[in-house]
Order: structure tokens, then sequence, then C-alpha cells
């Protein structure tokens, strides 16, 4: 167990990882510590303090693992939104643009109803191409989005900023 209030001392750098050139932020170790788990979720859930959330919405897959803890935490329901074809339910979907390629995100149609107040929330956010999807899969449903919140932002990549254009509060713990 660590000391560290910070939670970059938690995060591990993996090189060349899932290729070449690639430098992976690795949030197991974070999420492995109980001393840094515990102060991710309590800085996560800071900004809200006294404000309405009616359901916590995680992107897979280590979006599931802090939606878990945080809606607990609220004690309000957990939504998972996952990678086409995972989800056994009636799902919309949302195609978006990868580095190579494209991806699909999907929703359980009867997941949300019209009104509810949403936090959504996964590990980092790089070029937002996932986070754009799952906040369009949370209006189509008629959710109301009062926050997207991350453990990481990777700025060169200008996730922040597209999601903020789309009129996000974003919320971040470290660059
Ligand atoms: P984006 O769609 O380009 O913003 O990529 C964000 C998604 O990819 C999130 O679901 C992240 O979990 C994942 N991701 C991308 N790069 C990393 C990384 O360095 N560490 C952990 N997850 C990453």
């Amino acid at each position: 167990m660590r000391r560290s209030n910070d939670v970059k001392d938690y995060i591990r750098t993996i090189v060349d990882f899932p290729h070449e050139g690639i430098l992976f932020r690795d949030v197991t170790t974070l999420f492995a510590d109980p001393r840094g788990f515990r102060m991710a979720i309590d800085q996560m859930l800071h900004p809200f303090a006294g404000e309405r959330i009616d359901k916590v919405i995680g992107l897979e897959a280590r979006g599931f693992i802090l939606g878990g803890a945080i809606a607990h935490q609220l004690s309000v329901g957990f939504v998972p939104i996952r990678k086409k074809g995972k989800l056994p339910g009636t799902t919309i979907s949302e195609e978006y643009t990868l580095e190579y390629g494209e991806a699909i995100m999907e929703i359980h149609d009867d997941a949300i109803q019209p009104g509810e107040k949403i936090l959504v929330v996964d590990d980092l956010l790089a070029t937002g191409g996932t986070a754009e999807a799952s906040i369009k899969l949370i209006e189509r449903l008629g959710g109301e989005i009062i926050a997207c919140s991350f453990i990481i932002d990777l700025p060169e990549l200008g996730g922040r900023k597209k999601i903020e254009d789309m009129g996000m509060n974003v919320q971040v713990l470290c660059e």
C-alpha cells in the first residue's frame, strides 16, 4: 500500500501496449491499492456532493469498476455501455471512429427513463470517440447528463474539448 495523496502516483505506464509506440496508462495498479482506489472514487464523487444523480453509466470495461463503486456510494443504479454484441437485451447503438477503423457502442434501450440525471464514468479520455458515442446513446434515451468523469485526460488528443463542445461538464482527476 502506498502513502501518496496523488492518484498519478498509483498509475503505471506500460510502453508499447497494445502496440509499438503507444504509452498505455494502466489504472489496474490504482484499483489494486486500497488507498488509491478509495481516493480515486472519493475524488470522482467530490464535485457532485449535494447534486441529484439518478444513475451512473460506466463505459466498457474499466468504467464498470469505477461506476459500480460510485453507484454504490450514491445508492443509485448502474448501467453499462458496452461494445457491440455483448448486451443480451434489445439495444440501440452508435458507431464511432477509432485510430484504425470503426467501433460500435451499445446500451439497453430500456436502461434509462427520460429526464433521469446521469453521471458518465470511465478511466481515460483520449480522442473522446468512446465518450461521444456514449453521450449520444444516453441522450437518445432522454437521459440528462450531469457530467462525464474520468481519472485521466490525455489533452494532446483533444477528447476533452470535443466533449465540452457537446455541452458537457467534464471532470478529470489528472492529465
Ligand atoms: P477514446 O475513445 O479515444 O477517448 O479512448 C478512450 C477509451 O479507450 C477508454 O474506454 C479507455 O479505457 C481506452 N484507452 C485508450 N487509451 C488508454 C490508455 O492508455 N489506458 C487505458 N485505457 C485507454
